[in-house]
């Protein structure tokens, strides 16, 4: 079987920075938790919680219930960010706060902050229920969300100022086409596409990868730039693409008739567990 790794994959920045920001505390402190997921990949999670880290776990709640489950101690924000009230209510319950908001996930929540500020109305796209939105949405309930290319005719924005940007993880491709549609209806839009450097150059490896039976994108469910990651192989490079978490979520019929495979990783997966199944591939 012949196996091309595709690169750039594996941690972003933001990624090692959050890890990293955990591991110096755990050595620092104790009663340490995690306001939902660290990153989407439970391999560090449980490495973590290993250090003696303690995730409280989304299971679909907001940030600010999640705070309801920690009486004392330190709470570390998860590079995804959270919404100002979550900071005022971690310091309501005197709980000592870190914050390992990737810088990229900020400078949005800032740009937003000051363009509300300047009496622009805010057009924020993004995906729903994904803890990036949520901190986002929760600057200010003025903030307009688009989902999809669909939302934008329910806009009803009168105001000469509007501003636009987006969750960090998106898809590029599907980015350019929703702000085309924005420009259409509102042609003095401000439009400010905040897609990260580690999402579009991830997602421009994959658009160009070579030709192959398979591509395996290895990622968390829940992480949003592994998501795209697939997508974009499907759709716009046209390979059949699946995505695992791990070997051992690796369904093996898939691999039947496969001579060529690609392979890449999201940006909250670790770069071992890509090479284990880069080994086993080598053996088949
Ligand atoms: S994917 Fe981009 S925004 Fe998300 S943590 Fe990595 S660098 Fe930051």
């Amino acid at each position: 079987m012949i196996i091309n790794k595709i690169e750039p994959q594996g941690f972003c920045k933001g990624v090692i920075n959050a890890i990293k920001i955990v591991k110096e505390t755990l050595e620092k402190e104790k009663n340490i938790y995690l306001l939902g997921e660290i990153i989407h990949n439970k391999n560090v999670i449980n490495e973590l919680t290993n250090l003696g880290a303690i995730t409280i776990p989304t299971e679909g709640k907001t940030r600010l219930e999640l705070l309801d489950e920690i009486e004392s101690g330190t709470v570390i924000f998860s590079a995804h960010g959270v919404s100002p009230k979550v900071y005022e209510k971690a310091r309501m319950k005197s709980l000592k706060i870190i914050d390992a908001t990737c810088p990229m996930v900020l400078l949005v929540h800032n740009n937003i902050i000051k363009k509300i500020n300047e009496g622009y109305d805010v057009i924020y796209i993004g995906t729903k229920n994904h803890p990036e939105v949520e901190g986002v949405l929760g600057i200010s309930s003025s903030i307009n969300f688009v989902s999809s290319i669909n939302d934008i005719e329910n806009l009803n924005i009168n105001n000469n100022k509007i501003y636009a940007t987006n969750q960090t993880t998106l898809s590029k491709y599907d980015i350019e086409n929703i702000y085309e549609q924005l420009k259409n209806k509102y042609p003095n839009i401000l439009i400010d596409n905040k897609i990260c450097n580690a999402t579009t150059i991830r997602q421009e490896a994959i658009k160009n990868q070579p030709k192959a039976d398979l591509c395996i994108i290895v990622g968390d469910k829940l992480s949003s730039n592994t998501k795209k990651l697939v997508k974009v192989s499907e759709t716009i490079a046209k390979i059949k693409t699946i995505q695992c978490e791990d070997l051992s979520s690796l369904n093996m019929d898939d691999l039947k008739n496969v001579n060529v495979v690609n392979i890449s990783s999201g940006a909250s997966t670790p770069d071992y567990i890509v090479d284990e199944i880069i080994d086993y591939l080598k053996k088949k």
